[in-house]
């Protein structure tokens, strides 16, 4: 699917070649939804990456062209890897950038979680 403001799906971006087992990532979770894993720039003390098994650049792509069972399995293993990553008591951030304003580096939907740490206000000042 064309989401306004990003490009069709890349099936040469980053993150499906991880999918695909053609660049190695640090695994902490997998199950028929999603892979999850170590980012390799961490921002926080805990800093994983959880992507959908599917052709989805964004948010709004996903939010819009993935079936609901895939959307709830996709959703849920967030939660676990959380868990699984010791976050729960302390708390953690989500995030998943969406389009040029956010940065969004990699066009493969994918949701950050970010913990181990006070992680302060949600936004810094623009730096563009
Ligand atoms: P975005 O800005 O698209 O939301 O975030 C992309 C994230 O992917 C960044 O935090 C970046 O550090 C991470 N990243 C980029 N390339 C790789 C890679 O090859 N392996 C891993 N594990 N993370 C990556």
């Amino acid at each position: 699917m064309v989401v306004s403001g990003m490009p069709p799906y890349d099936d040469e971006n980053i993150f499906a070649k991880i999918l695909r087992g053609e660049i190695p990532c640090s695994k902490i979770y997998e199950d028929e939804f999603a892979l999850a894993f170590h980012d390799i720039r961490p921002q926080a003390p805990v800093h994983a990456l959880v992507i959908p098994k599917g052709k989805y650049v964004s948010f709004a792509d996903f939010g819009s062209s993935a079936p609901a069972e895939f959307v709830h399995g996709f959703n849920r293993a967030i939660a676990f890897v959380a868990q699984k990553l010791g976050l729960e008591e302390t708390g953690y951030r989500l995030i998943a950038n969406m389009g040029w304003n956010s940065h969004q580096e990699v066009p493969h939907y994918h949701v950050h979680i970010l913990g181990g740490r006070k992680l302060g206000a949600m936004l810094t000042p623009s730096q563009d």
